[in-house]
């Protein structure tokens, strides 16, 4: 076994850094038994709220938590249909299915891999009827509720486009913002930058430990500026509960528990500086590339996006063998995702095929996730360009 010499990414250090203010957290929730909602949770969600430039935040247990709620509380249930991505995350369809719903995919943008307006127009336009009702596929008559855009690895989706067609289509947005926590969207439309989580009816966080804001277990949240929904979702999160055992609904055992969220309230204070560091290593990752002669594919960030790199993700020809020589150098990478979610077994019923989405297809098999941590220092950057950079001339090499 090859030592690590730079790990896909070090939550050690990060936890290290920070162990005695987190280890109060812990102890000001068992001085006080608050261990279930109370003081640490409400502050958090303000402060989370406030750092995503929206209204209300709800804490839950989970990111899936957050868009199964979300969909709840915008109303989508059985015999609904709702539009995704197929290169996320399975958690995002599967908060759409769990709800009774059924997802549909449209494919994503070949440069940003994000959600592709002209395509969720073209599945709406010729792949729907309009009647009194709203929109309905017409295969199989689902009325489409709503669509689920990825702000996938910290880059938001092109929102002004996705929520103009939403308004005309009467569709809710929802917005998956599990990998996006401060990412920033300049709108033209409002003529200024909006934050992730700032602009659906409402947006799904995950705190995920590995996420840029991450917990020391699971947790998740909700941002919406819709106080009707926050009311609801916060109902939905404990049972349906309107006050204690009053349920006006059937909801979930879906919490934010105390030692989390106090955790979460230390570590938002260092999310900026995280995210700049974040930032400032995808520009020099950008930089050494473009200055050596590598057949690489660097992220693409448009003129509208401030990315906040919760991965740094490039395309290469031959994977495997690339990401064999990483490790065997040390050097930790991941694939976001390995299959699209239209070719998982586990949605074979939904029906589609290979071909569907070309563009999730063609660019599964050669991406590639690199190191990309806070903590990662200067020199730990250089040797993984250094050897990626060897290992793909040597491939082109081997093929001349
Ligand atoms: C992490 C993630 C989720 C799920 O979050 P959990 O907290 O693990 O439930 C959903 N969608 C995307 C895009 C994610 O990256």
């Amino acid at each position: 076994m090859t030592p690590v010499k730079v790990p896909f990414l070090d939550l050690v250090k990060p936890h290290a850094e920070l162990e005695s203010e987190l280890v109060d957290a812990f102890r000001r929730a068992l001085h006080t038994a608050a261990f279930i909602g109370g003081a640490a949770v409400e502050s958090f969600e303000k402060d989370f709220a406030s750092y995503c430039h929206a209204k209300y935040c709800v804490g839950v247990a989970s990111g899936t938590d957050a868009l199964r709620f979300t969909l709840y509380a915008a109303g989508i249930k059985v015999g609904d249909a709702v539009i995704t991505v197929p290169n996320t995350f399975i958690a995002t369809a599967e908060a759409i299915s769990q709800t009774g719903a059924r997802p549909y995919f449209v494919d994503v943008h070949e440069s940003t891999y994000n959600m592709d307006p002209a395509k969720l127009r073209e599945f709406l336009e010729s792949k729907c009827t309009r009647d009194a009702q709203g929109v309905v596929r017409t295969q199989d008559g689902l009325q489409v509720r709503a669509v689920v855009p990825v702000h996938l690895y910290g880059q938001m989706a092109d929102m002004d486009a996705i929520m103009s067609i939403a308004e005309e289509f009467g569709l809710v947005v929802v917005e998956d913002a599990c990998q996006a926590h401060g990412a920033e969207y300049f709108s033209k439309k409002h003529n200024t930058w909006l934050r992730a989580g700032s602009i659906g009816f409402a947006a799904a966080f995950s705190f995920y430990p590995g996420k840029n804001l991450g917990a020391c277990g699971e947790a998740g949240a909700v941002t919406t500026n819709n106080e009707e929904a926050a009311g609801k979702m916060r109902m939905i999160r404990d049972h349906g509960q309107a006050k204690k055992y009053f349920h006006d609904i059937e909801g979930y055992n879906g919490r934010l528990d105390a030692i989390q969220a106090g955790i979460l309230g230390i570590k938002l204070k260092h999310l900026p500086d995280w995210n700049k560091r974040r930032q400032d290593l995808a520009r020099s990752y950008n930089e050494i590339f473009k200055s050596s002669d590598v057949t690489i594919t660097t992220p693409f960030e448009p003129s509208w996006s401030r990315a906040v790199y919760h991965l740094y993700v490039v395309q290469v020809d031959d994977r495997e063998s690339v990401q064999e020589g990483l490790s065997a150098a040390g050097i930790g990478t991941a694939i976001h995702y390995p299959v699209p979610l239209h070719e998982q077994k586990a949605y074979a019923a939904l029906g589609y095929q290979k071909g569907d989405f070309p563009v999730a297809e063609r660019i599964a098999p050669r991406i590639l996730s690199l190191p990309m941590f806070p903590q990662m220092t200067v020199e730990q950057q250089r040797y993984v360009t250094e050897k990626l950079a060897s290992l793909v001339v040597r491939h082109v090499a081997a093929f001349a």
